[in-house]
């Protein structure tokens, strides 16, 4: 089987390392590295798939070029402006992109399960939910990218919008109103990551939770999803596409 030519933007950060370190065992070649300061067109004429996981200042230039020479994507990064998003949605009307906040197979069993649970404890409408989330100290944005995800699924099971966030308390913030969503984001030490949905009801509380302990579940994603996208039609696609997982 031939080796997939990916160029990785962010190649020098920790997921960009962790990509490197497994990306044979995936029959995946890391042929262009590049990181801040290097040119990316000069080599995306070359490569099968482009993977980035850098700032989020760096995607759309990034996929501006990969939609230019017609490569898929897959982007890993996270905190983008909306406009921002907006804009790298309409690239993918040119190119097949894989665009998840977190690439874990657990983290996406995750989202299903939260659809599901949703889905069956908002016909009660009176289970309270609240995303609690937990990243190393060193972590730019906030709330996570798998945490946005999360609210969005409990957004959109509920019918709410982001008015109906509420990110933190503090002070006298009055009875929880019944609309609420909850999020939390928790930062320290080496943290790799862990998410909590929690639906908190009268007499009784459900809480799903996942653990990541080693960032090469996400590097293991990436590069299945890497080579899942590679003959796909133009389009915005989930880790749960790639993964099979559908409600
Ligand atoms: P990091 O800070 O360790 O690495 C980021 C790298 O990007 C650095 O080497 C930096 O020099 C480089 N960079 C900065 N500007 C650049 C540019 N213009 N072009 C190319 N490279 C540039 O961060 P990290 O922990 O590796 O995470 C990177 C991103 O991936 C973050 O947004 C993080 O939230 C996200 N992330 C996503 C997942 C997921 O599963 N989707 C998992 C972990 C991290």
């Amino acid at each position: 089987m031939s080796f997939k030519k990916i160029l990785l933007s962010g190649a020098r950060g920790r997921m960009g390392q962790a990509i490197k370190s497994i990306a044979e065992d995936h029959q995946c070649e890391i042929s262009y590295p590049v990181d801040l300061g290097d040119n990316p067109q000069e080599f995306m004429g070359d490569c099968d798939v482009v993977i980035d996981f850098s700032l989020r200042d760096a995607t759309l230039p990034l996929a501006k070029v990969a939609a230019e020479y017609h490569k898929p994507m897959v982007i890993g990064t996270t905190g983008h402006e909306k406009q921002v998003r907006e804009e790298i949605v309409t690239l993918t009307q040119k190119i097949p992109v894989v665009w998840a906040g977190n690439f874990s197979t657990g983290v996406n069993l995750l989202f299903y399960l939260t659809e599901q649970a949703s889905r069956v404890l908002d016909a009660t409408s009176d289970f309270d939910p609240e995303v609690i989330e937990m990243h190393h100290r060193l972590k730019k944005d906030a709330p996570s990218g798998t945490a946005d995800r999360l609210l969005e699924i409990l957004k959109e099971s509920r019918g709410l919008d982001d008015t109906n966030l509420c990110h933190g308390r503090e002070g006298m913030v009055g009875e929880r109103p019944r609309k609420e969503i909850g999020s939390h984001a928790l930062r320290g030490g080496d943290v790799v990551g862990e998410h909590t949905v929690m639906f908190a009801g009268i007499g009784e509380r459900i809480e799903l939770t996942h653990r990541a302990t080693d960032r090469i579940i996400f590097a293991a994603g990436a590069l299945r999803a890497s080579k899942w996208v590679i003959d796909k039609a133009p389009g915005l696609y989930s880790m749960q596409d790639v993964l099979g997982l559908t409600s």
